[in-house]
């Protein structure tokens, strides 16, 4: 007997190439009980089917959490200080992103609509739905 291998239908560089370069986020729906997730997977989380369907996920959300990050790794020394967040996206889904425009706490609120916006910096970017150009 041998362990089942299984071939990953999605690769991660994808996903990054998705936000960085086309603009996309990019995540999973299960064709079995409905799950939407933005955690990079073979398998459902909640009922286990494989494989996952891939889906585009919304660019717009709220925040569920933040941090002012003051000592950020290299790539980001100098953006600080700036909010790392964690997003709600509408129709489901739940990622980490980053919010220059954020630089104190009381710059930002759970709950607040946030934009997704593609950017030449590394990470997911989001910015404030009221900010910028596209508005709701
Ligand atoms: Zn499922």
């Amino acid at each position: 007997m041998s362990a089942m291998v299984v071939e990953a239908p999605h690769s991660i560089d994808e996903f990054v190439k998705g936000y960085e370069e086309v603009g996309k986020l990019r995540g999973f729906r299960c064709a079995n009980c409905g799950l939407v997730t933005a955690t990079w997977g073979l398998a459902c989380s909640r009922c286990g089917r494989y494989p996952l369907d891939e889906a585009e996920l919304s660019p717009n959300g709220r925040v569920a959490a933040f941090t002012i990050l003051t000592v950020p790794g290299d790539e980001f020394l100098n953006d600080a200080p700036y909010a790392y967040v964690v997003v709600d996206l509408d129709g489901g889904g739940r990622i980490t992103g980053w919010m220059p425009s954020v630089k104190t706490e009381n710059g930002l609120a759970i709950g607040d609509r946030v934009r997704f916006v593609t950017s030449y910096r590394p990470g997911v970017q989001f910015a404030k739905a009221s900010e910028g150009s596209t508005s709701e």
